[in-house]
């Protein structure tokens, strides 16, 4: 694969990027000042063509990266044949997102860079949980701009309801995302609808993805033809304070509360790993006197839809979300991001964190750590790069006894620790060494409270 990095040495303007005068004056009313820097990097890139591989955090403007200059190229399509592009049912540029709300947010982005286009793009969502034949009936007569899960676009392919085979500029956001919920196959069967790179109608293909596995890279290789490739680092969430909070097993949602309850924050949004947890902690928060929603894959979509509306308006105050929520959801200045349980993969992590300190806002990311999490966190820490100070909340001090007899309590395989080895003495030595080193591990970094 032979890459490419452009230098951008001082930050462009909007102006700069070659962007039409419908599509600036757009970005003038949404106070839009500057490019942010995958903008800047990426814009002249795909309006000249190129595909692009690009990796960058969420909240780093990533839809306007790919929605302007798709727009802008559509629309002048349309000047140039004085019709619309799309006819009979097929799509020109289609976007590929992972979850049914990402799907509907950047539909609405797209249509709201669109504005000054006076109607003439079209573009559609389609997404599953709700009926399919409102779809097909939109799709009617084509789209320009189709952003679609592959689930559902399947079904609507199968059901005649819209073709690929005209595809122009195919865009996947949140590839590692994708892959890592199951639709590798649903990807493959779509990507054989859609014009080769190389045929005779080549497609551009633009990928977006803020980790790249194996899958990723294979998808990279396998789409893109000489692709532009844009790595922006971390400045996008240089105004994102990541904290961990160590508090004893069982005593969480109590540290929770408490926390809530001092800091009185607008939003916070807390992820924990399954949808019954959210109904649990949302109940014990309940009884202390604390309102939140949840938000998890059990809700139908009317009412998933309700509660973000609720929570992006203000009028909801505690978000309780399971990794659904983890991607692409754009919550305009969330304040607080909580992993009340820890997320399963490091990405996650940087997934979830990503909901806070969005656009150069502040943001906290808090996660509440008890000795079971412990050996997970620096996990996390390490796949991340990152290393964050263990931190105690005055009145939840972590108990050295209670972490000891709890991992003297566990069964041998899931002690933090190798199992120590040795008989007789030497092995009742060895154990007292792994309990003492573990709590060392567990307060190295902060100071013990007195
Ligand atoms: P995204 O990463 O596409 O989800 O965008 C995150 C947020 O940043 C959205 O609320 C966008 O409206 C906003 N945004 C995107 N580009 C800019 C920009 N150049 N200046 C200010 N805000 C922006």
């Amino acid at each position: 694969m032979s890459t490419d990095t452009p230098q951008v040495t001082e930050i462009a303007k909007f102006n700069e990027l070659g962007l039409i005068p419908p599509l600036l004056a757009r970005l003038t009313e949404l106070e839009y000042q500057q490019p942010t820097p995958i903008q800047a990097h990426a814009i002249p890139s795909i309006l000249a063509g190129r595909d692009l591989i690009a990796g960058a955090n969420t909240g780093s403007g990533k839809t306007a990266t790919f929605a302007l200059p798709l727009l802008q190229k559509l629309f002048k399509e349309q000047g140039e044949k004085s019709s619309t592009n799309h006819s009979g049912n097929y799509v020109s540029a289609l976007i590929l997102v992972p979850t049914r709300e990402l799907a509907k947010q950047v539909a609405d982005s797209v249509r709201s860079y669109a504005v000054h286009f006076n109607g003439q793009i079209k573009t559609v969502a389609v997404f599953g949980g709700v009926s399919a034949n409102t779809q097909m009936l939109a799709l009617r007569g084509g789209t320009d701009i189709l952003v679609a899960t592959p689930g559902r676009l399947l079904d609507l392919i199968t059901s005649n309801a819209i073709k690929l085979d005209r595809v122009k500029t195919l865009v996947l956001d949140e590839a590692d995302r994708m892959l890592s919920l199951g639709f590798t196959e649903e990807l493959s069967a779509l990507l054989a609808l859609m014009p080769k790179a190389s045929g005779p109608t080549p497609k551009q293909t633009l990928l977006f993805s803020a980790t790249f596995p194996e899958q990723v890279q294979a998808l990279t290789a396998q789409l893109l033809n000489n692709p532009v490739e844009i790595q922006v680092q971390n400045s996008d969430t240089s105004t994102l304070v990541q904290r961990v909070f160590t508090v004893n097993k069982g005593q969480k949602t109590a540290l929770l509360a408490s926390l809530i309850k001092q800091h009185q924050w607008s939003q916070v949004l807390i992820f924990v790993n399954a949808k019954n947890s959210c109904e649990h902690l949302a109940e014990k928060l309940s009884k202390r006197g604390i309102s939140a929603e949840v938000f998890h894959g059990d809700k139908g979509q009317g009412a998933r839809n309700r509660v973000l509306e609720a929570f992006k308006a203000g009028e909801v105050e505690v978000l309780i979300a399971t990794d659904i929520a983890a991607r692409g959801l754009d919550i305009e200045k969330l304040p607080v991001v909580i992993n009340f349980d820890l997320p399963r993969s490091p990405s996650d992590y940087m997934h979830r964190i990503g909901r806070s300190g969005r656009a150069g806002e502040v943001g906290l990311a808090l996660s509440l750590i008890d000795h079971e999490d412990y050996h997970h966190f620096k996990v996390i820490e390490k796949k991340n790069k990152i290393r964050l100070e263990r931190e105690q909340v005055k009145g939840f001090e972590v108990n050295e006894a209670l972490v000891a007899s709890l991992i003297e309590s566990l069964p041998a395989t899931d002690k933090p620790m190798a199992k120590p080895e040795g008989t007789g003495k030497k092995k009742a030595k060895k154990k007292r060494e792994t309990i003492s080193s573990v709590n060392a591990d567990i307060w190295s970094g902060y100071s013990k409270p007195k």
